[in-house]
């Protein structure tokens, strides 16, 4: 059998609780943009790509679709930059069991690439913080498509156009929501669903993911172990 293929998101999945950094960061640069205080209080973040989170925060705020499409490039690149000005040290917000998982997958040459609605800057340096930067070889982030599943399609192109996977690769993807769930299905590939982001046990199943576990110790060893 193949060598499979493995992708991340990145919040609630690789790293948990964070911190604020990254929705001051978007908070930032939208107000930036607008001149006054923007905020994302009452969108709700989990889940989300970076530029739809803008978007309802300045719509909400009651800026114009015209308007918020004119300043999302300077808002990407704003935020972009803060971020990494303002970002902790993550090493403590590694999820549980994810760092041996990582390390595991590494020696046994298996493929690591992350899907997350994060913009790229912040994402990578997320994994730079969290001393994981080494375990992926590639991403896809939250400017280069408008979904989710865009952004995994866009992944496995990668990891297939520089043959970091064989053609018949079984593909994982790990997440902690329920558009991770989504991302898969509309690809084809296997969800793998932990419980360390805001989503419930009892929330995820009603989506039959193909495992649901805790945290990833949980995941039954054959699959990369076969
Ligand atoms: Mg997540």
């Amino acid at each position: 059998m193949a060598q499979p293929l493995f992708l991340f998101d990145i919040d609630g999945t690789l790293l948990s609780r964070a911190g604020p950094h990254h929705r001051l960061a978007l908070e930032h640069a939208a107000s930036l943009a607008a001149g006054r205080h923007i905020t994302t209080e009452g969108v709700p973040v989990a889940g989300m790509l970076d530029r739809d989170i803008v978007r309802l925060m300045l719509s909400q705020a009651g800026v114009a679709d015209k308007r918020i499409g004119q300043w999302m490039p300077g808002i990407v690149a704003s935020a972009q930059r803060h971020y990494p000005r303002i970002c902790p040290d993550l090493r403590h917000r590694v999820c549980p069991g994810m760092r041996p998982f990582l390390a595991r997958l590494k020696r046994r040459g298996i493929a690591c690439g992350l899907v997350t609605g994060n913009l790229s800057r912040i994402g990578w340096h997320k994994m730079h913080q969290a001393g994981l930067r080494h375990c992926f070889h590639f991403g896809a982030f939250a400017e280069m498509g408008r979904t989710r599943a865009e952004l995994a399609q866009l992944a496995i192109s990668q990891a297939r156009r520089q043959r970091l996977c064989a053609p018949d690769a079984p593909i994982y993807l790990v997440g902690d929501h329920l558009n991770d769930i989504r991302a898969a299905r509309e690809n084809g590939i296997a969800i793998i669903s932990v419980t360390t982001g805001p989503m419930t046990r009892e929330e995820l199943s009603a989506f039959a993911p193909d495992f649901l576990l805790d945290d990833i110790r949980s995941l039954p060893s054959e699959i990369i172990d076969s």
